[in-house]
């Protein structure tokens, strides 16, 4: 038998077993063409399917309508932090931007977004180690000015997820959903872009989803954006302008498959908060471990917690390898421990976490 961890990793992050199995039956030969589908162009009939039935699967998965296109990009989120000013800004006819800062990835898109234009920053919870989003009545006035208003639905460091979607006044809302999309359903058409780079629910590294509305991918870019950078080349050359990342884009096609298979995202949802209230409700029980995050906006993704002493952080990742869990050491900027659960993690891995944690508790208080 393979042996296989429980990885808790937060991306690039654990993919569902029957998705990699599929991949390792047709890695020599897809689809008895006698060669790996990494292996054939990608403007060829072949691939050409895999990318048009992924993006319908993505369609269908999310019920977009027409007005929207679907791309599948490279350049990671970190390019989208880019990306979004440099063509949304409409060559310049908006001055700024608003955006909601409730972890780093947001401090990190403002920062590049800045580059660009001003930033208002219309909510913003630093003062509390971003362990909350900030209450409604706090939040600073934005309006027509503001190209978009940007938000990241799920901070992966921070362990805060958003429960409900920002009122954004009739201003295009921007969305980074790196690290919980397709981890529950929603209304794109409360959209006008969202992003999500693949490497946690939605495939390898290397390819990034993106969703955009027609009027805003129209958009004119700044000057010197490069073609790369373009949304509305990247729509007419349908994600291909340049050699798109075929072997990314074919497993998260897989993995699209996949969330289908599964009774799509009402059912993953289901899962996946069941699966999170298990780890919190341990969590709660014990003074041992502790979460910091306001009860209302923890994460279903990203579960962070501390030990009583730094000092025993590394025996507890140490010891968790030896039992089979995989991947818990915090972000380097928070230390402490992380256990990432998206999709792809079964109910069996957080049930096999709670038990370590009871045992490592017991054996060191
Ligand atoms: N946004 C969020 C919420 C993320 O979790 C990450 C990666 N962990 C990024 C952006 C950056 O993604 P990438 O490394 O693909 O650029």
């Amino acid at each position: 038998m393979m042996h296989r961890v429980f990885n808790f990793s937060a991306g690039p992050a654990m993919l569902p077993e029957e998705v990699m199995q599929q991949a390792q039956k047709e890695f020599m030969d897809w689809h008895n063409l006698g060669t790996s589908v990494m292996e054939i162009s990608h403007r060829g009939k072949p691939f050409k399917a895999i990318a048009e039935e992924s993006i319908q699967d993505v369609r269908d998965i999310l019920n977009i309508p027409d007005n929207y296109h679907v791309l599948f990009l490279a350049g990671g989120s970190r390019s989208q932090f880019a990306m979004v000013p440099m063509n949304l800004l409409d060559n310049g006819s908006y001055k700024k931007t608003a955006y909601i800062q409730t972890g780093i990835w947001g401090q990190i898109a403002i920062a590049e977004a800045k580059r660009y234009c001003d930033v208002d920053i219309i909510a913003d919870s630093e003062n509390t180690r971003f362990t909350t989003i900030p209450e409604k009545k706090e939040w600073k006035t934005f309006d027509k000015q503001h190209a978009y208003l940007h938000y990241v639905d799920n901070e992966t460091i921070n362990g805060v997820e958003f429960p409900f979607i920002p009122e954004s006044n009739n201003i295009p809302l921007v969305c980074d959903m790196s690290s919980n999309i397709f981890s529950r359903p929603f209304d794109i058409n409360q959209f006008g872009l969202v992003y999500a780079c693949a490497q946690k629910n939605l495939g390898p590294a290397g390819i990034t989803l993106v969703i955009i509305r027609d009027d805003l991918a129209k958009r004119t870019p700044l000057d010197a954006t490069p073609s790369m950078f373009r949304y509305s080349l990247q729509v007419e050359n349908n994600s291909m302008l340049n050699t798109c990342p075929t072997f990314p884009w074919y497993m998260a096609g897989l993995v699209l498959k996949w969330i289908k298979k599964q009774g799509g995202l009402e059912a993953l949802g289901k899962k996946n908060q069941k699966k999170a209230e298990k780890l919190y409700n341990y969590i709660d029980k014990t003074d041992f471990y502790t979460n910091p995050v306001d009860h209302r906006y923890r994460s279903r993704m990203n579960v962070i917690f501390t030990l009583p002493e730094k000092s025993l952080d590394e025996k507890f990742v140490a010891e968790a390898e030896k039992v089979g869990l995989y991947g818990l050491k915090g972000h380097r900027f928070l230390g402490g421990i992380r256990a990432s659960i998206y999709n792809a993690m079964p109910e069996k891995g957080i049930d096999t976490l709670v038990d370590f944690m009871k045992t490592f508790e017991k054996e060191n208080s």
